[in-house]
């Protein structure tokens, strides 16, 4: 059985969308989950990849703010 997550606003389903962008030689990763109806976005997770020196930083943090998830 799968896992659908469903909007919390419109009960859509909702799509997974990771997106990676580069600031100041930093990368960022986002993950969340996004309602093709409503536009509305729940961030599942983020985090930040910086090299400083001979160091690699990772900053994770989570979304307080879930998504409906039901059994298929
Ligand atoms: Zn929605």
């Amino acid at each position: 059985m799968s896992k659908i997550a469903l909007c919390p606003r419109c009960k859509t389903e909702m799509r997974y969308v990771t997106e990676v962008g580069r600031s100041n030689g930093s990368k960022q990763v986002f993950r969340y989950y996004y309602c093709p109806a409503c536009s509305l976005r729940l961030l599942d997770e983020s985090f930040r990849v910086t090299i400083d020196g001979e160091a690699v930083v990772i900053r994770f943090s989570q979304g307080s703010r879930r998504p409906i998830v039901v059994g298929r």
